[in-house]
């Protein structure tokens, strides 16, 4: 049977389930795959995925001598925590075989939350808003496929004025 997005987001509302919006990227063996699996893993761990973007390659950020990536923005609904869903992902990211040894370094999978409902926490090991979206074009623009008017929480600003506001310059494009 066939349910209108809003009728699903309503239920997912009433039911009380957060709205958390996931990054994934990879650069390592089969890159398509690992963001099939991940978004697999993600459905089962913490909540159905109501929205995904197009995937999109981009240049190495950071360290540039190595593959490219793909990256993915998903949008999930979830009954974890914050911090309890910062433990799936990581465990998802260990499951997947991700080993965490260069900062920005090659990777089978990178989780990152970027934002939990309008949630604001800064902790040592949770940052959310993700500090570096606004930085990101491999992390904007998939964004802006699924939630253009998204208000940023900390800046006020839609995730469309974050991009028009951003800087980088690395080439992000659709894979199709
Ligand atoms: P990066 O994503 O910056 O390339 P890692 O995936 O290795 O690097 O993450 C490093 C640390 O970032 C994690 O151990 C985690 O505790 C922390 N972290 C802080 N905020 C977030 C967030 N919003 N999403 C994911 N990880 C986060
Ligand atoms: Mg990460």
């Amino acid at each position: 049977m066939f349910f209108p997005r809003n009728l699903v987001c309503y239920l997912y509302d009433a039911m009380n389930l957060n709205q958390v919006f996931l990054h994934t990227g990879t650069n390592l063996g089969n890159r398509q795959a690992n963001l099939r699996l991940a978004n697999e893993w993600i459905e089962k761990e913490i909540g159905p995925i109501v929205q995904a973007s197009e995937v999109y390659r981009t240049k190495a950020w950071g360290i540039t001598d190595q593959p490219d990536f793909l990256n993915q923005a998903l949008l999930a609904r979830t009954r974890l925590s914050p911090f309890e869903l910062l433990e799936k992902i990581q465990a998802i990211e260990r499951r997947m075989g991700r080993v965490r040894e260069v900062k920005w370094g090659e990777r089978i999978i990178d989780i990152d939350i970027l934002f939990y409902n309008d949630a604001i926490i800064e902790t040592e090991t949770l940052t959310i808003p993700h500090p570096y979206l606004h930085y990101r074009n491999f992390v904007l623009l998939p964004l802006m496929d699924i939630a253009p008017g998204l208000v940023h929480p900390g800046f006020g600003k839609t995730i469309t004025e974050l991009y028009a506001n951003s800087e980088d310059t690395l080439l992000v494009e659709v894979v199709k």
